[in-house]
């Protein structure tokens, strides 16, 4: 993968630089040894990897400032890092950058009960949002499957999403204000505990700007009154095609479900195998459906996604009937990367959107392509959202293998595009899909946004490999 070219004077400077951020912050926030600059060479895309210049770890906001002011005058690239979750690349480091790790910025500042929010420092992880509210009957919506480690200035970095988004919207949709620190070390107060803001839509703007625009030192979301409860059916279907078309029927019948997640049969029996959910085994495609609110809500709800489910065929259906057998439901879901883990330990995770009216035939096209490349591919995605997720195997110690496997993403990408769908759902461009920004946007809309990237960043120095394809 290319990547900018570094800079001479920086790199020629380093020594200087490390001392120059150890003037301004604690002795033990500021890494600059090879060893252990180690952990932060790569993200969730384990396929790329590179040292940084140097990793700080800045406690307040005001050390944040501080080294912002430091990299702009001395013209150095500055990368942001959360959790290093990113599956597109997106804390991938640069040789001559600082890395900015936030993990040390993790306090819950405020929660207001009365007017449903909380106010986190953004290496808050998004669990702790939700273990810090649920004594009183409160979540946050938002449930990247990540969860456990992602942090909440990662999730509005990407813009995240999860199971739970369909009925919820994603990190945007529970968004109501943050804290930001320019390139020059100004903060700027963007929204607040409040709904709408005067003036540009800057709430939209930033989230999903990975990491490009500024660093956020606070995030203000929504938390909710958790429902009174909810319950999650499983319908097998014997191919992919017909699966895809229940959820079509499903999603324009007008009904929404907490969350409609698909499997296909090398999905299907990776997480059986250490869940132990019960999925159904003999099943080519698996649909999990959760429902939520009363009783009487859940039972009608269910009845009638069953009577729409019933009309394509299912080979089995079943409703949990305990807490427990949805957990462990969840558990085979959630845990479903890490699964598709043990068949193959290399593959590349892609993440697109389409129309759901598209999924029969995007599904079966995928098929035809990981026939044609000679490559195993995973589906599990949010088939509500129509966010796919084709998890494409190969063999890292093979260059051929890994360059296959990302051409026939590239091909998926395309086809997300092509049918009217886009390059991205949850897991935003980073260097993934940089070089793919020109299939989705033309040259005066890739313009534009430069154009807010540069008003924000003039010197380019904020996470400048990520987003857009290097000119
Ligand atoms: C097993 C697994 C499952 C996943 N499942 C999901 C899923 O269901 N849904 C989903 O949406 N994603 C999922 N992801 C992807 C990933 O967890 C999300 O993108 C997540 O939001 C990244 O958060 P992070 O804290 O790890 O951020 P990082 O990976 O560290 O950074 C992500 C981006 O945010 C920027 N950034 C981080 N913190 C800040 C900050 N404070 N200020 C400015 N920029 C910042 C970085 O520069 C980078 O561009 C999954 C990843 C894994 C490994």
């Amino acid at each position: 993968m290319q990547q900018p070219a570094p800079k001479p004077d920086v790199l020629a400077k380093r020594a200087e630089i490390i001392g120059g951020l150890k003037a301004i912050l604690p002795n033990d926030a500021v890494i600059g040894d090879e060893i252990s600059l180690k952990p932060y060479e790569t993200d969730g895309l384990t396929a790329y990897k590179q040292a940084p210049l140097a990793v700080v770890l800045p406690s307040d906001e005001a050390q944040v400032a501080a080294v912002m002011r430091f990299c702009n005058l001395h013209g150095v690239r500055v990368v942001p890092r959360g959790a290093g979750t990113s599956l597109s690349g997106g804390a991938l480091p640069l040789e001559d950058a600082v890395v900015v790790g936030m993990m040390r910025m993790n306090r819950i500042l405020e929660i207001n009960y009365a007017d449903r929010y909380a106010v986190v420092q953004p290496g808050v992880t998004n669990i702790g949002i939700t273990q810090a509210v649920q004594d009183e009957q409160f979540f946050y919506a938002p449930d990247p499957s990540s969860q456990l480690a992602c942090m909440i200035g990662g999730n509005v970095s990407m813009n995240s999403g999860g199971a739970h988004c369909l009925k919820y919207g994603v990190t945007a949709n529970n968004l109501l204000g943050l804290r930001l620190v320019t390139i020059e070390g100004e903060v700027l107060e963007i929204g607040g505990a409040h709904m709408d803001a005067a003036g540009y839509d800057w709430l939209g703007l930033i989230t999903g700007s990975e990491g490009q625009l500024g660093i956020l030192t606070e995030v203000t979301v929504r938390i909710l009154r958790s429902p009174e409860g909810a319950r999650a059916m499983l319908a097998g279907f014997d191919s992919n095609e017909v699966a895809g078309a229940c959820v079509d029927a499903i999603i324009s019948s007008g009904i929404i479900p907490v969350a409609l997640e698909f499997m296909d049969r090398p999905a299907i029996h990776a997480c059986e195998d250490f869940a132990h959910a019960g999925y159904p085994l003999e099943a080519e495609a698996l649909l999990i459906i959760e429902v939520e609110g009363s009783e009487d809500e859940q039972t009608d709800m269910l009845r009638r996604i069953r009577d729409i489910c019933a009309a394509y065929h299912p080979i089995s259906m079943r409703v949990s009937e305990t807490a427990e057998e949805s957990a462990a439901i969840w558990k085979g879901r959630k845990g479903a990367f890490g699964a598709v883990g043990r068949i193959s330990p290399d593959y590349l995770c892609m993440d697109g959107t389409i129309p759901t009216s598209q999924l029969p035939n995007v599904l079966r096209r995928i098929g035809q392509m990981s026939d044609d490349y000679g490559l195993k591919v995973a589906n599990i995605f949010h088939a509500g959202d129509g966010n796919l997720h084709p998890l494409i195997m190969f063999n890292a110690n093979d260059p051929e293998s890994f360059h296959k496997a990302e051409a026939f993403g590239a091909d998926i990408l395309c086809l997300c595009v092509e049918v009217g769908g886009c390059l991205t759902g949850e897991h935003g461009v980073g260097v993934e899909k940089r070089d793919l920004m020109s299939v989705q946007f033309t040259p005066a809309e890739l313009a534009q946004m430069r154009g807010i990237k540069t008003a924000f960043d003039p010197q380019w120095l904020l996470n400048p490999a990520k987003v857009f394809p290097l000119q």
